[in-house]
């Protein structure tokens, strides 16, 4: 390594003195050049040399220091050590969060101080209130025995109650409130001071215990059924307008199904419709409601009555505005009138032989209405030799139908029918001894005896049952929508507000 000259490079003096001093400065730092040795060396060279030794020492230096100054990892020490006392260790738990997994206590119960006297027993509740639920399938007894109820009182208590109300009868779910009173030793049940049900949504039965016996109470309750009436548009859909106006999800259902019976849901309800739905609705002066089962669906544009299905009857089938109940499934029989003939092999009353009857004859009045077995197409209207006026329909899946012998026709061909539709009126033209309906019924093209296919007769109502089922009808219709909403007026009319004073004296000056 070269020295870098400083000062004058012709003065030689000069020049000496220079090197000297910073030959002592490199020396310091171990980069001397020349014979100077440095403090630190390459340890792989001169191994033994002093000049080796040295550098050794260095670096064990070096390492010592390192070490000396490496950093331990212990806690850092934020506040100063506090010796507690056993009180004070109580103050801090009673007040601090503790985890759970390490068994925390705190947040349930104070530590207790040394204030706290243990005692040798726990008063008692003089009185407990409670309410228990009957399960179905459950006795009164046991669900009294449950809720600690002593065998002797709970005995009794349904004994009582058996006197005004058939135990059986008490719905699951019915909830008893109860009130146990206080007992005269720990090894006694608490006695029955007070037990109140609703037996039924009108009658509240409660067995109290006033000083002696016990002794059972029975209040009716007051129960309005005023049924609900819920009208409104169509809009955008049935289904969302009835929920929108407040009918309960079972009723809408329960209405879309009876009107389903009457009209085609999907082609016939317009936008401008206006449903009209009434439900048996019973309201207790309580407060309690009990909602029931639609009674009346009706859909109506601009005033005229689309569809009127009222619920009739004790298996609470919807009937129609005519007194006629529906049917879905089945073929509807083609006329009103008794079978006079069947399908089979017998003698024809005019042509004298012996001959295949392909169809039945049913006894009808001329100009009585036939109907459409099932829903259909019309293939055929018109005169066709000894079946007179005849009537064919097709009704899909190799099934045809046909209706001889008509006064007149109600339909033409290619028109579409439904199940029950009036397609003509009975008569006696082609080959007929009087007014009947001859009808038939072919598979494939083939006659088959219509009596093998189930046919399901029209419920119809009686004229004298139609005189009741159109009174009802009438009556229903009479309620006003949502009359059932309002509050019911109390028992005993009492003045809104009391006369105040003041109200006296100014009317008096
Ligand atoms: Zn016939």
């Amino acid at each position: 390594m070269q020295a870098p000259h400083i000062g004058k490079p012709d003065d030689g003096k000069t020049e000496e003195v220079e090197k000297r001093d910073l030959g002592t400065v490199l020396r310091q730092f171990g980069l001397k050049d020349g014979e100077e040795e440095p403090w630190v060396s390459d340890l792989g060279s001169g191994i033994g040399s002093p000049r080796w030794y040295r550098s050794l020492a260095f670096m064990l230096v070096l390492i010592a220091l390192a070490l000396a100054l490496w950093p331990d990892f212990n806690a850092v020490q934020a506040a100063p050590d506090v010796d507690l006392t056993e009180e004070e260790r109580d103050e801090y738990r009673s007040q601090m969060i503790t985890p759970l997994a390490l068994g925390a206590d705190t947040g349930r119960r104070m530590g207790p101080s040394r204030l706290v006297v243990p005692l040798a027993s726990a008063p008692e509740r003089p009185v407990v209130e409670l309410t228990a639920t009957l399960g179905s399938g459950d006795t009164l007894a046991a669900m009294l025995r449950r809720a600690g109820v002593g065998a002797g009182d709970a005995s009794r208590a349904e004994e009582l109650i058996a006197d005004a109300f058939p135990v059986k009868d008490i719905e699951g779910g019915t909830g008893f409130q109860m009130t146990l009173g206080r007992r005269t030793s720990p090894s006694e049940p608490r006695p029955l001071e007070n037990l109140t049900f609703r037996a039924r949504f009108d009658l509240q039965l409660t067995v109290n215990r006033e000083g002696g016996p016990l002794a059972l109470e029975k209040r009716v309750i007051r129960v309005d059924d005023t049924p609900l009436r819920i009208t409104g548009k169509v809009g955008s859909g049935l289904y969302r307008s009835a929920r929108a106006a407040g009918a309960p999800a079972r009723a809408v259902q329960q209405y879309l199904k009876a009107l389903d019976e009457a009209i085609d849901l999907d082609r016939e309800v317009g936008a401008d419709d206006e449903f009209d739905i009434i439900i048996a609705y019973k309201r207790a002066e309580t407060g309690e409601v009990e909602v029931g089962d639609v009674q009346f669906a009706g859909l109506s544009r601009r005033g005229t009555a689309k569809a009127q299905m009222l619920r009739w009857g004790k298996d609470g089938k919807f009937y129609d505005a005519n007194g006629q109940g529906e049917l879905r499934t089945g073929l509807v029989s083609p006329t009103n009138g008794a079978i006079t003939s069947r399908y089979g092999m017998r003698r024809h009353p005019i042509l004298r032989y012996k001959r295949m009857h392909a169809g039945v004859d049913f006894r009808a009045r001329t100009g009585q209405p036939i109907y459409a077995v099932t829903d259909g197409t019309v293939s055929f209207a018109g005169r066709n030799g000894g079946f007179g006026n005849f009537v064919k329909l097709n009704h899909g899946g190799g099934l045809q139908s046909g209706y001889a012998h008509m006064s007149r026709f109600a339909v033409s061909r290619g028109q579409r029918v439904k199940r029950g539709q009036v397609i003509g009126y009975a008569g006696s033209t082609g080959l007929s001894t009087g007014p009947h309906l001859h009808y038939e019924l072919y598979r494939n093209g083939k006659h088959i005896d219509p009596l093998s296919v189930q046919f399901v007769v029209r419920a119809q109502l009686s004229p004298g049952e139609l005189q009741q089922f159109r009174a009802h009808l009438r009556e229903l219709k009479t309620v006003k929508p949502g009359a059932a909403l309002e509050a019911l007026a109390p028992r005993n009319e009492e003045p809104a507000e009391p006369v105040r004073e003041i109200d006296r004296l100014s009317n008096a000056a």
